[in-house]
């Protein structure tokens, strides 16, 4: 064979590589234009939204709201057709479960009124109604509790408001401008910050004295203990510490500013006030978390191992239907997949969705699933599905629709993601960030080194609906959801299709060890 007469091909084949990586992502905009139409068409998302809010109800972990939860959401991906559909035990939350069975609250004297309040999770019950005189506690160091000893006992107790309500002028609802996209996509990766700042730490004494002024009460068996209700003035939902088995926290509820406001200042101008409230809690010793699971399986001989992976987080707080958070993504999630479904697409490799629960308590849900599957939480040493992980995708930012992507500091991936994100340039979802999102189930994903990420999403009515008892159907934003879901459905499947899994962070040197070495 001589050279000269084979010399352009393989001339040609020194420049393979290059054509390859010049083609780039290959991305297959005849489905994604399928996607479009069935997913903006034919969505099931109000549907869906329907069943996970309004129908299923409140969904706090291990209660039996959340049980219902993952029951709807088991049968619904059945009936979807997604395969090997299970709820799956994912660990133990030490508190168990809480069910809120009757709340009744009104001021008696010196007029009737009644007030809507949302109960502490994990707080105990009046045990029928009970009618007494209103006490303001009001303690800015511990021993300002002194004065009050022997004085509680059967009392109902307001704390003082930790926030003075002012007219708010800025819009309920939010969407990023132009501006604020592109100072994400010119972000550099941020330097580790310094955790703690004044700010922080005023935080955290404030935490510590509420939380010695609740033990205090608990001692001095107060009847019930009442809270305002914070930076929305929205009663917010938020849970005691507790222990399944150990004795039942005095009963505690979250007052709306108004009722709140109207009570403290009859108070402070000496007039006297006294309540009614009834109280019924359930607790139940049941302290496994489940996350609910299927898949579409993967069907090239070679791929059909590995595992795309899509979730969200189906537990809520107990206030509202937890709409925003996190409803929303578990809907546009099982949406993804129902489009790809309803496409009969033949993926290469597995595309799985996973439900978390637990997500609200620390990822309960997802690290479960890791431990499980992925890797040792602590020895970090890989499992045997670790090497097959191709990919993960999370939405809990509430209902507004993606803008874009964080890439978590994942240089490898912005060109990969770029191309993915072109064809919803329309849909104003093209910003690729380098920074990092956390507080949400992406994060025990990338802290074992896989690829775990989460949309920039427009924030909407976030901020009053976060964690309140305003957080239900009402502040879905169905057409932003349907977007979502059709942009998530093509990222699955450029993912599930790809010929390699998608990069991720080399190894390097953490500041850590850095900084230990040059102590030695
Ligand atoms: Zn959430």
């Amino acid at each position: 064979m001589k050279f000269t007469k084979y010399f352009p091909v393989l001339f040609l084949l020194s420049f393979l590589p290059f054509l390859a990586m010049s083609q780039g992502e290959n991305v297959d905009l005849n489905m994604i234009y399928k996607i479009k139409q069935e997913g903006l068409k034919n969505s099931s998302i109000e549907e869906f939204a329907f069943g996970l809010t309004d129908f299923t109800g409140p969904r706090l972990t291990c209660s039996d709201g959340n049980a219902r939860g993952n029951q709807w959401a088991k049968k619904k991906m059945e009936e979807l057709g997604f395969q090997n559909v299970r709820i799956e035990a994912a660990g133990d939350l030490p508190s168990g479960g809480w069910d809120n069975l009757k709340t009744y609250a009104a001021m008696t004297a010196p007029y009737y009124a009644s007030f809507a309040c949302n109960p502490v999770a994990w707080t105990g019950s009046t045990h029928g109604v009970i009618k007494s005189q209103l006490v303001l506690v009001e303690a800015k160091a511990e021993s300002d509790l002194e004065k009050y000893k022997g004085t509680l006992a059967g009392k109902i107790v307001l704390l003082p408001s930790s926030v003075t309500y002012e007219p708010s002028f800025d819009p309920l609802a939010t969407r990023y401008t132009d501006e604020q996209l592109k100072e994400l996509t010119m972000a550099t990766s941020q330097p580790r910050g310094r955790r703690q700042n004044s700010d922080y730490s005023s935080y955290m004494s404030q935490r510590a004295l509420q939380q010695k002024i609740k033990e205090f009460l608990n001692t001095e068996g107060v009847a019930v203990i009442l809270n305002g209700s914070g930076t929305f003035n929205v009663p917010k939902s938020v849970g005691a510490k507790y222990t399944a088995g150990s004795p039942e926290p005095v009963a505690e509820l979250n007052l709306p500013v108004e009722a709140h406001g109207r009570m403290e200042r009859l108070l402070r101008h000496n007039v006297q006030v006294e309540m009614e409230v009834e109280v019924t809690n359930k607790f139940s010793s049941s302290t496994t978390v489940y996350n609910v699971i299927g898949e579409i399986p993967g069907t090239d001989k070679l791929l059909k191992n590995e595992v795309v992976m899509v979730g969200a987080h189906i537990d809520s707080w107990h206030g509202g239907t937890g709409a925003a958070d996190n409803a929303s993504g578990c809907i546009v999630m099982m949406e993804a997949l129902r489009i790809l479904k309803s496409l009969e697409v033949a993926p290469r490799r597995t595309i799985r969705i996973a439900l978390w629960g637990g997500e609200e308590q620390g990822y309960y849900g997802s690290k479960g699933y890791i431990e499980k599957y992925l890797a040792n939480s602590e020895t970090k040493e890989h499992k045997a599905d670790y090497d097959k992980f191709a990919a993960y995708f999370n939405m809990d930012n509430g209902s507004g629709k993606y803008r874009g992507i964080y890439i978590q500091e994942n240089e490898m991936v912005r060109p990969v993601f770029e191309e993915w994100l072109k064809p919803f340039a329309d849909m104003g979802a093209s910003t690729i960030t380098i920074r990092n999102t956390s507080g949400t189930d992406h994060i025990p994903f990338n802290s074992i080194g896989l690829p775990g990420f989460q949309f920039i999403q427009d924030e909407i009515e976030y901020g009053r609906g976060y964690h309140t008892v305003m957080d239900t159907y009402e502040r879905l934003v169905m057409a932003d959801l349907k977007q979502n879901a059709v942009i998530t459905a093509s990222f699955v499947y450029n993912a599930a299709m790809r010929n390699s899994k998608l990069p991720v962070k080399p190894a390097v040197k953490s500041p850590e060890s850095a900084d230990k070495n040059r102590m030695q």
